[in-house]
């Protein structure tokens, strides 16, 4: 196995999904703080960003599950996907 370094990415903005066809449909809540809306342990794992604005929102979510799901920003509200 390589060992990687923690990527980066900076998701898709789309629009607000109106089916959530499989995927599930993140909505900022009460849960957490700061800018993230989801995390995990998976040290290999990317680091995600807002589309448009930038913040962090997960961290040590692996990709294949970050792929299950739309994620909307806490701070600007735009809707992201992998
Ligand atoms: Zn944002």
């Amino acid at each position: 196995m390589v060992t990687k370094e923690p990527e980066a990415i900076r998701l898709n903005v789309v629009p607000e999904p109106q089916q959530a066809g499989g995927r599930a449909v993140l909505y900022p809540g009460s849960v957490g703080r700061g800018t993230e809306i989801m995390s995990s342990l998976d040290k290999d794992a990317p680091d995600t960003f807002c589309g448009k604005c930038g913040v962090r929102l997960t961290y040590g979510l692996a990709k294949k599950r970050l792929e299950q799901y739309v994620m909307r920003c806490k701070t600007c509200g735009a809707f992201n996907e992998l």
